[in-house]
Protein backbone atom coordinates (compact mmCIF):
# COMPACT_ATOMS: atom_id res chain seq x y z
CA UNK A 1 0.00 0.00 0.00
CA UNK A 2 1.21 3.67 -1.00
CA UNK A 3 2.72 5.50 2.16
CA UNK A 4 -0.10 7.98 1.19
CA UNK A 5 -3.00 5.91 2.46
CA UNK A 6 -1.23 4.58 5.41
CA UNK A 7 -0.53 8.28 6.12
CA UNK A 8 -4.23 8.74 5.55
CA UNK A 9 -5.18 5.89 7.34
CA UNK A 10 -3.39 7.00 10.48
CA UNK A 11 -4.15 10.53 10.15
CA UNK A 12 -8.10 9.38 10.36
CA UNK A 13 -7.12 6.99 13.26
CA UNK A 14 -5.88 9.78 15.09
CA UNK A 15 -8.73 11.97 13.74
CA UNK A 16 -11.10 9.52 15.01
CA UNK A 17 -9.63 9.45 18.65
CA UNK A 18 -12.13 11.99 20.38
CA UNK A 19 -16.05 11.38 19.98
CA UNK A 20 -16.22 15.14 19.53
CA UNK A 21 -14.23 15.37 16.69
CA UNK A 22 -16.32 14.04 14.15
CA UNK A 23 -19.16 16.17 15.54
CA UNK A 24 -17.65 19.26 15.22
CA UNK A 25 -16.06 18.85 11.79
CA UNK A 26 -19.15 18.12 10.61
CA UNK A 27 -20.63 21.53 12.31
CA UNK A 28 -18.23 23.61 10.78
CA UNK A 29 -17.94 21.27 7.27
CA UNK A 30 -18.21 24.27 5.36
CA UNK A 31 -15.30 25.76 7.30
CA UNK A 32 -13.01 22.83 6.57
CA UNK A 33 -13.47 23.33 2.79
CA UNK A 34 -12.33 26.56 2.63
CA UNK A 35 -7.87 26.10 1.44
CA UNK A 36 -7.15 29.02 3.44
CA UNK A 37 -8.49 27.75 6.39
CA UNK A 38 -5.53 25.98 7.86
CA UNK A 39 -3.54 29.47 7.85
CA UNK A 40 -5.68 31.07 9.93
CA UNK A 41 -5.23 27.76 12.90
CA UNK A 42 -3.38 28.74 16.21
CA UNK A 43 0.32 27.69 16.36
CA UNK A 44 1.50 25.68 19.14
CA UNK A 45 4.72 24.25 21.02
CA UNK A 46 6.53 21.40 19.43
CA UNK A 47 5.47 18.29 21.45
CA UNK A 48 9.00 17.25 23.66
CA UNK A 49 10.21 14.06 22.17
CA UNK A 50 9.43 12.25 25.89
CA UNK A 51 5.85 12.20 24.81
CA UNK A 52 5.67 10.31 22.07
CA UNK A 53 5.89 6.54 21.69
CA UNK A 54 7.08 3.47 19.07
CA UNK A 55 5.67 4.74 15.45
CA UNK A 56 2.63 2.45 14.69
CA UNK A 57 3.08 -0.21 11.78
CA UNK A 58 1.49 -0.07 8.37
CA UNK A 59 -1.65 -1.42 9.63
CA UNK A 60 -1.91 1.40 12.12
CA UNK A 61 -0.75 0.10 15.40
CA UNK A 62 2.26 -0.97 17.51
CA UNK A 63 1.97 -3.98 19.94
CA UNK A 64 4.87 -4.18 22.66
CA UNK A 65 5.35 -6.10 26.03
CA UNK A 66 4.96 -4.43 29.22
CA UNK A 67 5.94 -7.16 31.18
CA UNK A 68 6.19 -11.09 30.76
CA UNK A 69 3.21 -11.88 28.92
CA UNK A 70 1.12 -8.90 29.55
CA UNK A 71 1.27 -6.50 26.23
CA UNK A 72 -0.14 -3.41 25.29
CA UNK A 73 -1.71 -2.00 21.68
CA UNK A 74 -1.56 1.75 20.74
CA UNK A 75 -2.24 3.55 17.57
CA UNK A 76 -0.56 6.24 19.12
CA UNK A 77 -3.72 8.06 20.60
CA UNK A 78 -5.58 5.10 22.26
CA UNK A 79 -4.30 2.20 24.50
CA UNK A 80 -5.36 -1.66 25.40
CA UNK A 81 -4.06 -4.08 26.61
CA UNK A 82 -3.77 -7.83 26.95
CA UNK A 83 -2.65 -10.95 28.72
CA UNK A 84 -1.90 -14.15 26.77
CA UNK A 85 -2.51 -17.40 29.28
CA UNK A 86 -2.75 -21.12 28.27
CA UNK A 87 -6.43 -20.77 28.67
CA UNK A 88 -6.54 -18.02 25.73
CA UNK A 89 -6.46 -14.23 25.97
CA UNK A 90 -7.61 -11.83 28.51
CA UNK A 91 -8.37 -8.17 26.54
CA UNK A 92 -8.42 -4.82 28.88
CA UNK A 93 -10.19 -2.18 26.95
CA UNK A 94 -11.52 -2.33 23.01
CA UNK A 95 -11.04 1.20 21.91
CA UNK A 96 -13.01 1.67 18.55
CA UNK A 97 -10.03 3.87 17.13
CA UNK A 98 -7.72 0.71 17.07
CA UNK A 99 -10.49 -1.78 16.05
CA UNK A 100 -9.72 -4.74 14.42
CA UNK A 101 -5.82 -4.28 14.97
CA UNK A 102 -6.69 -5.26 18.55
CA UNK A 103 -7.18 -9.16 16.87
CA UNK A 104 -4.29 -8.83 14.42
CA UNK A 105 -2.00 -7.13 17.29
CA UNK A 106 -2.90 -9.75 19.54
CA UNK A 107 -2.20 -12.62 16.44
CA UNK A 108 1.00 -11.10 15.84
CA UNK A 109 2.11 -11.95 19.73
CA UNK A 110 0.28 -15.01 19.92
CA UNK A 111 2.03 -16.66 16.74
CA UNK A 112 5.43 -15.44 17.86
CA UNK A 113 5.30 -17.32 20.98
CA UNK A 114 2.84 -20.32 20.03
CA UNK A 115 0.12 -19.43 22.63
CA UNK A 116 -3.52 -19.19 21.94
CA UNK A 117 -5.12 -16.38 20.12
CA UNK A 118 -8.69 -16.82 21.16
CA UNK A 119 -9.94 -14.05 23.49
CA UNK A 120 -12.24 -15.25 26.15
CA UNK A 121 -12.28 -12.14 28.58
CA UNK A 122 -12.84 -8.36 28.28
CA UNK A 123 -11.84 -6.05 31.23
CA UNK A 124 -13.97 -2.90 30.82
CA UNK A 125 -12.12 -0.18 32.47
CA UNK A 126 -15.20 2.29 32.36
CA UNK A 127 -18.22 2.50 30.07
CA UNK A 128 -16.91 5.67 27.69
CA UNK A 129 -17.46 4.46 24.09
CA UNK A 130 -14.43 5.47 23.06
CA UNK A 131 -12.42 2.58 25.21
CA UNK A 132 -15.24 0.27 24.74
CA UNK A 133 -16.31 0.64 21.28
CA UNK A 134 -15.03 -2.39 19.73
CA UNK A 135 -15.94 -4.69 22.13
CA UNK A 136 -19.27 -6.31 20.23
CA UNK A 137 -16.06 -7.41 17.49
CA UNK A 138 -15.04 -10.17 19.93
CA UNK A 139 -18.70 -11.79 19.63
CA UNK A 140 -20.96 -13.56 22.59
CA UNK A 141 -18.91 -15.95 23.78
CA UNK A 142 -16.38 -13.97 25.62
CA UNK A 143 -16.89 -13.24 29.21
CA UNK A 144 -17.18 -9.68 29.84
CA UNK A 145 -16.15 -8.50 33.41
CA UNK A 146 -16.44 -4.99 34.20
CA UNK A 147 -17.65 -2.62 37.62
CA UNK A 148 -21.48 -2.56 38.76
CA UNK A 149 -21.78 1.00 37.31
CA UNK A 150 -20.33 0.07 33.97
CA UNK A 151 -23.21 -2.43 33.89
CA UNK A 152 -26.04 0.34 34.87
CA UNK A 153 -24.10 3.01 32.36
CA UNK A 154 -24.16 0.81 29.29
CA UNK A 155 -27.76 -1.04 30.06
CA UNK A 156 -28.68 2.91 29.97
CA UNK A 157 -26.98 3.51 26.84
CA UNK A 158 -27.89 0.91 25.08
CA UNK A 159 -24.85 0.80 22.66
CA UNK A 160 -24.96 -2.67 20.39
CA UNK A 161 -20.96 -2.21 20.15
CA UNK A 162 -20.43 -2.48 23.90
CA UNK A 163 -22.19 -5.48 25.55
CA UNK A 164 -23.05 -5.14 29.46
CA UNK A 165 -20.49 -6.96 31.46
CA UNK A 166 -21.54 -10.85 32.37
CA UNK A 167 -19.44 -10.73 35.84
CA UNK A 168 -19.15 -7.93 37.88
CA UNK A 169 -18.08 -6.49 41.41
CA UNK A 170 -18.45 -3.88 43.46
CA UNK A 171 -15.25 -2.99 45.30
CA UNK A 172 -12.75 -5.76 44.50
CA UNK A 173 -12.69 -8.77 42.21
CA UNK A 174 -9.52 -10.96 41.62
CA UNK A 175 -9.96 -12.33 38.41
CA UNK A 176 -8.22 -15.85 37.56
CA UNK A 177 -7.90 -17.03 33.78
CA UNK A 178 -5.24 -19.59 33.01
CA UNK A 179 -3.15 -19.39 35.84
CA UNK A 180 -3.05 -15.69 35.79
CA UNK A 181 -4.24 -12.93 38.38
CA UNK A 182 -5.36 -9.72 37.91
CA UNK A 183 -6.69 -7.60 40.69
CA UNK A 184 -10.07 -5.58 39.46
CA UNK A 185 -10.71 -2.75 42.40
CA UNK A 186 -13.19 0.45 42.25
CA UNK A 187 -12.08 3.27 44.55
CA UNK A 188 -14.64 5.84 44.20
CA UNK A 189 -15.81 7.95 41.43
CA UNK A 190 -12.93 9.81 39.43
CA UNK A 191 -13.07 10.20 36.27
CA UNK A 192 -16.61 8.73 35.66
CA UNK A 193 -18.30 6.84 38.51
CA UNK A 194 -17.32 3.49 37.19
CA UNK A 195 -13.79 3.91 36.69
CA UNK A 196 -11.53 1.19 37.84
CA UNK A 197 -7.85 0.31 38.81
CA UNK A 198 -6.90 -2.63 37.31
CA UNK A 199 -3.49 -3.79 38.83
CA UNK A 200 -1.53 -6.76 37.61
CA UNK A 201 0.63 -7.93 40.86
CA UNK A 202 2.98 -10.76 39.06
CA UNK A 203 3.79 -7.94 36.23
CA UNK A 204 4.29 -4.63 37.86
CA UNK A 205 1.60 -2.35 36.25
CA UNK A 206 -1.83 -0.61 36.79
CA UNK A 207 -3.47 0.31 34.23
CA UNK A 208 -6.27 3.40 35.02
CA UNK A 209 -8.05 4.88 32.25
CA UNK A 210 -8.46 8.51 31.43
CA UNK A 211 -6.78 10.22 34.77
CA UNK A 212 -3.15 10.29 34.06
CA UNK A 213 -1.93 10.33 29.66
CA UNK A 214 1.58 10.11 30.32
CA UNK A 215 3.89 12.61 28.54
CA UNK A 216 0.53 15.14 28.03
CA UNK A 217 -1.57 17.13 29.69
CA UNK A 218 -5.09 16.31 29.78
CA UNK A 219 -7.45 16.34 27.13
CA UNK A 220 -10.10 19.37 27.28
CA UNK A 221 -11.40 20.61 30.23
CA UNK A 222 -9.21 18.54 32.53
CA UNK A 223 -10.38 14.89 31.03
CA UNK A 224 -13.78 15.82 30.99
CA UNK A 225 -13.86 14.25 34.07
CA UNK A 226 -17.54 14.51 35.78
CA UNK A 227 -16.16 13.84 39.62
CA UNK A 228 -13.03 16.61 39.57
CA UNK A 229 -12.37 15.92 43.71
CA UNK A 230 -12.84 12.53 43.05
CA UNK A 231 -10.15 12.95 40.03
CA UNK A 232 -7.75 15.27 41.24
CA UNK A 233 -7.57 12.33 44.30
CA UNK A 234 -7.26 9.42 42.14
CA UNK A 235 -3.25 9.48 41.27
CA UNK A 236 -2.75 9.10 45.23
CA UNK A 237 -4.58 5.93 44.95
CA UNK A 238 -2.97 4.64 41.86
CA UNK A 239 0.61 5.17 43.96
CA UNK A 240 -0.44 3.04 46.69
CA UNK A 241 -0.34 0.17 44.49
CA UNK A 242 3.06 -1.80 43.66
CA UNK A 243 3.40 -0.97 40.22
CA UNK A 244 6.74 0.24 37.82
CA UNK A 245 4.76 0.08 34.06
CA UNK A 246 1.43 2.58 33.78
CA UNK A 247 -1.17 1.91 31.44
CA UNK A 248 -3.25 5.10 30.91
CA UNK A 249 -5.38 3.98 28.06
CA UNK A 250 -3.88 7.51 25.84
CA UNK A 251 -1.61 8.48 23.84
CA UNK A 252 1.43 6.63 22.47
CA UNK A 253 3.85 5.53 25.32
CA UNK A 254 3.33 3.72 28.78
CA UNK A 255 3.99 5.47 31.53
CA UNK A 256 6.05 5.34 34.95
CA UNK A 257 5.84 6.33 38.73
CA UNK A 258 8.10 9.37 37.97
CA UNK A 259 5.31 10.64 35.30
CA UNK A 260 2.50 9.94 37.61
CA UNK A 261 4.55 12.34 40.44
CA UNK A 262 4.81 14.88 37.28
CA UNK A 263 1.09 14.64 36.48
CA UNK A 264 0.41 15.26 40.58
CA UNK A 265 2.38 18.00 40.40
CA UNK A 266 1.01 20.06 37.71
CA UNK A 267 -2.14 19.45 38.73
CA UNK A 268 -1.00 20.56 42.24
CA UNK A 269 0.40 23.76 40.66
CA UNK A 270 -2.92 24.66 38.84
CA UNK A 271 -4.87 24.25 41.71
CA UNK A 272 -2.28 26.80 44.00
CA UNK A 273 -2.73 28.77 41.22
CA UNK A 274 -6.06 29.10 40.82
CA UNK A 275 -5.87 29.79 44.70
CA UNK A 276 -4.16 32.72 43.99
CA UNK A 277 -6.18 33.94 41.52
CA UNK A 278 -9.50 33.87 42.86
CA UNK A 279 -7.75 35.99 45.68
CA UNK A 280 -5.49 38.45 43.07
CA UNK A 281 -7.95 38.86 40.07
CA UNK A 282 -10.31 42.11 40.71
CA UNK A 283 -13.37 41.66 39.61
CA UNK A 284 -14.25 45.59 39.61
CA UNK A 285 -13.05 46.42 35.79
CA UNK A 286 -15.43 43.65 34.89
CA UNK A 287 -18.82 44.74 36.31
CA UNK A 288 -18.31 47.96 36.21
CA UNK A 289 -17.85 47.50 32.41
CA UNK A 290 -20.41 44.81 32.09
CA UNK A 291 -23.21 47.06 34.45
CA UNK A 292 -26.36 44.42 34.61
CA UNK A 293 -25.16 41.92 31.91
CA UNK A 294 -23.96 39.65 34.80
CA UNK A 295 -22.93 36.96 32.65
CA UNK A 296 -20.89 38.97 31.01
CA UNK A 297 -18.89 40.22 33.90
CA UNK A 298 -18.93 36.81 35.17
CA UNK A 299 -17.51 35.81 32.01
CA UNK A 300 -14.75 38.31 31.66
CA UNK A 301 -13.89 38.06 34.94
CA UNK A 302 -13.47 34.01 35.17
CA UNK A 303 -11.53 34.41 31.77
CA UNK A 304 -8.92 36.65 33.29
CA UNK A 305 -8.78 34.15 36.73
CA UNK A 306 -7.93 31.37 34.32
CA UNK A 307 -5.29 32.98 32.24
CA UNK A 308 -3.72 34.31 35.69
CA UNK A 309 -4.01 30.51 36.94
CA UNK A 310 -2.86 28.74 33.58
CA UNK A 311 -0.23 31.43 32.42
CA UNK A 312 2.96 30.08 35.00
CA UNK A 313 1.73 26.44 34.47
CA UNK A 314 2.03 26.95 30.78
CA UNK A 315 5.23 27.99 31.16
CA UNK A 316 6.74 25.79 33.49
CA UNK A 317 5.35 22.66 31.84
CA UNK A 318 5.83 23.58 28.28
CA UNK A 319 8.67 21.24 26.85
CA UNK A 320 7.80 18.57 30.11
CA UNK A 321 4.22 17.93 29.33
CA UNK A 322 3.06 17.86 25.29
CA UNK A 323 0.13 20.10 24.65
CA UNK A 324 0.41 22.56 27.90
CA UNK A 325 0.24 25.18 25.74
CA UNK A 326 -3.38 23.77 24.57
CA UNK A 327 -5.18 22.56 26.98
CA UNK A 328 -4.37 23.86 30.53
CA UNK A 329 -6.52 26.73 30.24
CA UNK A 330 -10.06 25.01 29.80
CA UNK A 331 -8.37 22.48 32.50
CA UNK A 332 -8.21 25.77 34.93
CA UNK A 333 -11.22 26.41 34.60
CA UNK A 334 -12.78 23.33 35.55
CA UNK A 335 -10.48 23.04 38.39
CA UNK A 336 -11.03 26.83 39.36
CA UNK A 337 -15.22 25.95 39.11
CA UNK A 338 -14.29 22.94 41.44
CA UNK A 339 -12.42 24.68 44.13
CA UNK A 340 -15.06 27.45 44.22
CA UNK A 341 -18.33 25.13 44.27
CA UNK A 342 -17.07 21.91 45.96
CA UNK A 343 -14.29 23.13 48.31
CA UNK A 344 -16.37 27.05 48.72
CA UNK A 345 -13.12 28.48 48.37
CA UNK A 346 -13.80 31.97 47.40
CA UNK A 347 -17.40 32.25 48.39
CA UNK A 348 -17.95 34.98 50.27
CA UNK A 349 -21.37 35.25 52.99
CA UNK A 350 -22.91 38.66 52.48
CA UNK A 351 -22.57 40.74 55.82
ZN1 LIG B 1 -13.37 8.08 29.55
Amino acid sequence: MSSTSTNRRSFLARGAALAAVPTIATLVGEAFAEPAFADTLPDYAPIPPSALGPAVNAQGYHVGRVQKNLYWVTDGTYQAAFLTTKDGVVLFDAPPSIGHNLQRAIDQIAAANGVSNKVTHIVYSHHHADHLGASALFGRNVVRVGHIETKRLLARDNDPARPVPDLTFETHHTLRVGGQRIDLAWHGTNHTPDNSYIHFPDHDTLMLVDINLPGWVPFDSFNLNEDVPGSIAAPAKAMAYPWKHYIGGHMGRLGTRHDMVVYQQYVTDLIDNVEKALATVDPTPFFTKYGNNTWAAVKTYQAAQVDYAAAPVIRKYTGVLAAADVYTASTAFIILESIRLDLGIGSQVHP
